[in-house]
Order: structure tokens, then sequence, then C-alpha cells
């Protein structure tokens, strides 16, 4: 439990100050000011904290070098790279939009079964990509023998058979690459009915259809086709005026900025960057809802500084980046009923601060401990 601490129960709520947070079998029991404490109680002292939902980060993979052959790997190994990348952060569950079937399953499979600390995790199993559609970036990286893992359809039927088959394996969602690099500029389009088929397969499941556009008409394909998130905002923005915008708030699409990374690993120049904050700011401003992510794992920087920073500087308040953390991605997950909000009944998923987040976008990063379904799985002494 945590006791006597500043509790924002959702953006949408307001704060109980000096709150007692109990925690039992997994769940929240009690949010209130000045609760009897039961004897035996592990307690997180709260003075001048602030807690939240456990965050999600909504863009993440499992891609490098030590998260392979995980069934293999120590427990205390893998527990150390997951506190790295997410525990240490506030994050509690995280979406892996394409990774390596196999690792990401055996990750999942030890994590839930107690054996490994870490978040829970959605993934979208392998990404779909157009026909000679490989991202430049994944063929440089990956030895020449992994490519036939990496589905390329040609048919809308084809499409329909890679969904199928990454749903059985036991992907939670489906991610597209309707735009992708496949040089340093040059990005090769999903035809929309390979793309529609595929979204449409995932929706026929009752699952969520991500896409990575990097253009206008890869976000086109990404509206025609239905697709339900954003990945990354286009970064090649020629086009992108208020007229597609508009659409895709029509469409109740979401977006995930992921600015730190188009920074880090594409170009840190402002004329590259301030139109891609430009798209975030006239998609929020029509009313459009954004998530949080990162895109860590593709990006070796685990930190998370320069995206609440980046999300400030385009005028997130941080009420609003909360939401993106917490109930704005359960919700679009539906499990907004078990996650997201600090209220008794809900899963014990914790993120407690060293500072108010509506104060400074940084207390987000101070972060004291994070707690999942009950379990301590980071703290800070
Ligand atoms: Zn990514």
């Amino acid at each position: 439990m945590i006791q006597n601490a500043r509790v924002l129960p959702s953006p949408e709520l307001p704060p109980v100050e000096r709150a007692t947070v109990l925690i039992g079998d997994g769940r929240i029991l009690v949010v209130e000011p000045d609760a009897r404490i039961p004897p035996n109680a592990q307690v997180i002292p709260g003075e001048g904290r602030v807690v939240t939902a456990g965050f999600w980060n909504a863009h993440v993979h499992f891609t490098e070098a030590k998260w392979r052959a995980p069934a293999r790997r120590a427990a205390v190994v893998l527990d150390a790279h997951l506190h790295d990348m997410f525990t240490s952060r506030g994050f509690t569950t995280v979406v892996d939009l394409g990774s390596d079937p196999r690792v990401t399953l055996t990750l999942r499979r030890r994590i839930d079964s107690g054996q490994v600390l870490g978040p829970s995790i959605y993934t979208a199993g392998t990404g779909i990509y157009p026909p000679k559609g490989i991202p430049y970036y994944l063929r440089e990286s990956l030895p020449f023998w992994y490519r036939p893992f990496l589905p390329q359809p040609s048919t809308a039927r084809a499409a329909r058979w890679v969904v199928r088959r990454n749903l059985a394996r036991g992907a939670d969602l489906v991610k597209l690459f309707t735009g992708s690099y496949v040089a340093r500029g040059t990005v090769r389009t999903m035809p929309e009915p390979i793309a529609r088929s595929a979204v449409e397969s995932a929706h026929a499941a009752g699952r969520l259809a991500f896409s990575h556009p990097s253009n206008l008409e890869g976000t086109r394909v990404a509206l025609h086709s239905g697709v339900d998130v954003l990945a990354h905002p286009p970064d090649a923005t020629q086009g992108i005026d208020a007229s597609v915008l508009g659409a895709m708030v029509d469409h109740r699409m979401v977006m995930i900025p992921t600015l730190k990374m188009f920074a880090d690993t594409v170009s840190p120049d402002a004329s590259y960057l301030e139109p891609i904050y430009d798209v975030v700011r006239r998609f929020r401003s029509l009313g459009g809802e954004l998530l949080f992510g990162t895109d860590v794992g593709y990006m070796t920087d685990h930190t998370t500084e320069d995206e609440f920073l980046a999300l400030s500087r385009c005028g997130l308040e941080g009420v609003e980046v909360l939401r993106m953390l917490t109930t704005g991605p359960a919700g679009r997950f539906g499990v907004g009923g078990s996650v997201g909000t600090v209220v008794p009944g809900a899963r014990a998923n914790l993120t407690v601060l060293d500072a108010d987040p509506r104060e400074h976008p940084l207390a987000f990063t101070r972060v004291r401990a994070t707690i999942r379904d009950g379990r301590v799985l980071h703290l800070r002494p």
C-alpha cells in the first residue's frame, strides 16, 4: 500500500490529497484520505509523492540483440532489461508494434507466469509490409535469412491469411506499413485493397489495426482502409493539410507522436522536426486523440525525458499527457474498466512520481515506484 500521497485517479477526476491506496490480490481496494492500515502491510511512504495509474507505452519493439533466445535467459537478466527499458520509467503496459513473435510471446509467457518481472505486453507479432516493401533500416540490420519472416502479401487474400496466422499465433493487433521507407527518402505505399483486407480481418476478430504512414499517400491508405492508430505522424508532411487531419479526426483515428525518435534517428534539425510537431499540434487542435509511445527498442536510448519535453513544446498540458499514458490507451484497447484509473476495483497498476506532472512535464520521468497487479516492479529507495 501507499500512504499519504496525492492521488490523480484519472485525468478527468480531481486529485485526492493525503490518500492511502490499499492493495489486495492485485487490485486496488481503497483510495481514501487517512484510511486505516492493516497490520503487516508493505508500506511505500507517499509524502510529497503523486500516484497515477500505471503508464502505457503504446509503441515499443523487442528487436535488440539482448532479447534473443528469451526462453534460455536467466530471469534476473530479463528483469534487468525490462527494468531499464520499461518499469523504471513507470510503464506497466507496453504495446509491441512488430518483433519476432517467438521472442515477444516467450517474454510475455514468462512475465505472466510471474517468473520474470515486467509489464503487461500486447503484441502485433510481425509487421506487415507492402510487396517489395521491407524498410531499408530493417534490411540493413536483419540477416538475409530472416526476410521471409517479414510478410509482404501481394493480394488481399494473402493479407487476410497473414493476419489470421499472426492472431492464431498469439498476436493481439495488426501493424501495417501503409507507407514503408524502402530507401532514405523513398516511400513504397501498400496497395489499398491489401491494407483494407488486413484491417477488415483485424476488425472481424475485434482487434485494432496500427499503421506506419510515412507520407501523405501512406496516410491516405491508412484512412481509406480503416486503420485505427497511426504508430507515428507522417514525417514527410507535404500535403498533410486540414482536410486530411480533419478526416483522421472524423474517423476517430488516433496518433502516437514518437517525437524523440524522429530527432534521434533521423535528424535533430528544426527544419525537419518543426513540420512534424506542427502535424501533432494541428491534429490535436482539431480534436484528434494522441497516445504516448516512444518506439523504444528501435531506438536504443531508453530515456523518456526528450519525449515529454517535445510533447510539452507541442502545447500539451500535463493532464493531457496523463490521458495519453493511461485512460487513452486503456479505452482504445477496451480495458478501461480495469486499468488506466486509480479507483477501487481496478487492477493495481500504479506509477508513483516524486513530483506533480501537472506542474512540470519532466515530473513524468521522476519515477519512485512502479506496481503492476499489486507487485512492486520498481522501487527507488
Ligand atoms: Zn516502431
